[in-house]
């Protein structure tokens, strides 16, 4: 029968699986995992993907993936059965009664953020949403890394699904999961995240940066090729173990490096292109190593060193960054790290101390846990999260605190009803007034925000309720408002208005 020949790989894929957590884990929950595993496969029975697998194969991915990040054997039970409650009629309670209140909890909150549109977009619920995500996320982090690996695996295949399909949730990645990968410390991620949504999201540019940073790419690689054989050497005469690789910077980042108006597409000023990346066994070598590099190769004046071990980045990465003049003067950087920086960095080793913290309340304070050292910075921006699950209806203090990219700028405003609008920054009550309603901007005859009557070109700010006074007959949008409207849509609509009404005329 065919399926026998489906079966097998997936039967293959899940014994690595195993495997995998075996090697991160000396005593994983075996049981659990074996009895979600069968569960699951009996769930998704007879199911396909748009690409033609058995369902099975991408809960099966996820947990690979959550593998990946180390992370507990309730998280790769989760993972299995993930969309279960979803695509396979399983009640929450039922998961309960089986697995443990953990996994439901997990599965649940995973199958609440999928169903949350978080399109990035002038969406009145987009706010609230996000606020939604957060707050199921706070619960309990390991449902982040969860909806990551979903969301990452989904990318992978995402070419099986209709375009419309495509583009949207490409934007959501690149909006939304990337950043969140990134405030994480799961830097790889990030990156593949941001280079599979690229194509979807921009696909001219992203043609364009991959034709034109083909010989760049080519003739860094020979220079790195050149470089870490003499820093070997030189490293090897110190007494010092190292590793050497060479690392390809992202495409989409590199895209928006190029973009800064102070590269402006000049490959040359992109110094990052392959950066040469040493590996060394502790800190006080990544100085050794730091010396070593200098003595062969000049540091650049004014944008030479960046120490993020003594400095870490908020997300809590460390490494010495150093940009030098490589072979032909050509600028190269070299990054310094030791061998847990770079598996932490890799793979946001905070996955697996995380949840210890959540549970032992230890949030804020430095553990150590299965010999890994956390620093306490890495774990602000988690405690964070936590503490918004206490956070009402304040939607701008969250926002003050998400600060995602995609969401600077904007300033969100409340209707009467409570319902949440977002509007570009500068957004009037007219400009209010149409993206509630076109209706409702047509018939705006005066605006009260907070209780008070102000002016129509009122600059709007965020936390405010805006109501708008309408007027008893029909009243017609005014030529003056587009002096002051912002958006797109009001300016639209308004300019629709004054042209029919003045071939009415006519
Ligand atoms: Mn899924």
């Amino acid at each position: 029968m065919k399926t026998k020949k489906i079966e097998k790989p997936v039967e293959e894929g899940y014994r690595e699986l195993l495997q995998k957590v075996s090697l991160y884990n000396p005593n994983p929950n075996q049981k659990l995992i074996n009895y979600a595993w069968e569960f699951a496969k009996i769930a998704h029975y007879g199911q396909k993907r748009l690409s033609g697998e058995p369902t099975i194969s991408h809960p099966l991915a996820v947990a690979s993936i959550l593998a990946d990040l180390k992370l507990d054997s309730v998280s790769i039970a989760a993972a299995l059965l993930h969309d279960t409650l979803e695509d396979a009629a399983v009640k929450k309670e039922e998961l309960k009664k089986k697995f443990g209140e953990e996994v439901a909890d997990l599965v649940d909150g995973v199958t609440k953020i999928g169903e949350l549109k978080l399109r990035g977009s002038i969406e009145a619920a987009f706010v609230e949403n996000l606020r939604k995500m957060f707050l199921t996320m706070a619960k309990d982090l390991r449902v982040v890394f969860l909806k990551l690996a979903d969301r990452y695996h989904n990318m992978q295949t995402l070419e099986f699904l209709p375009e419309e399909k495509q583009k949207r949730i490409a934007r959501e990645t690149l909006e939304v999961f990337a950043p969140l990968a990134e405030r994480l410390g799961i830097g790889e991620m990030k990156g593949k995240l941001e280079d599979l949504s690229f194509p979807y999201v921009y696909p001219a540019e992203y043609k364009k940066v991959l034709k034109d940073s083909q010989p760049f790419y080519k003739k860094s690689e020979e220079h790195i090729e050149k470089m870490s054989k003499n820093i070997l050497r030189e490293l090897a005469q110190e007494g010092i173990k190292a590793e050497i690789h060479g690392r390809k910077k992202h495409l989409f980042s590199l895209w928006k490096k190029l973009e800064r108006p102070e590269v402006d597409w000049n490959f040359a000023e992109v110094h990052d292109i392959v950066a040469l990346r040493v590996l060394v066994e502790t800190i006080p070598q990544c100085y050794t190593a730091l010396g070593a590099v200098h003595s062969l190769y000049k540091p650049v004046p004014h944008i030479g060193v960046s120490d993020f071990i003594a400095q870490p980045k908020p997300n809590g990465y460390r490494s010495i960054h150093t940009k030098v003049f490589g072979p032909r003067g050509r600028i190269v950087e070299v990054q310094v790290r030791t061998q847990q920086m770079h598996e932490e960095s890799e793979n946001g080793l905070a996955a697996h101390w995380y949840y210890t913290l959540m549970k032992t309340g230890k949030a804020g304070e430095e553990i150590i846990e299965r010999g890994f050292f956390a620093p306490s910075d890495k774990i602000k921006w988690v405690k964070q999260l936590v503490e918004w699950q206490g956070v009402g209806s304040d939607s701008q203090e969250f926002l003050n605190a998400v600060k995602f990219d995609a969401l600077k700028h904007r300033i969100f405003v409340f209707s009467p009803k409570g319902d949440v609008f977002d509007l570009p920054f500068g957004a009037t009550p007219v400009d209010f007034a149409y993206a509630v309603h076109t209706q409702l901007g047509n018939s705006v005859a005066g605006a009260k925000v907070d209780a008070k009557i102000v002016t129509l070109d009122y600059k709007l700010r965020s936390g405010q309720v805006v109501e708008i006074i309408k007027s008893k007959y029909p009243k017609k949008p005014n030529q003056d408002w587009l002096e002051f409207v912002i958006t797109r849509e009001a300016r639209q609509e308004i300019n629709k208005y004054l042209r029919k009404s003045s071939q009415a005329v006519k």
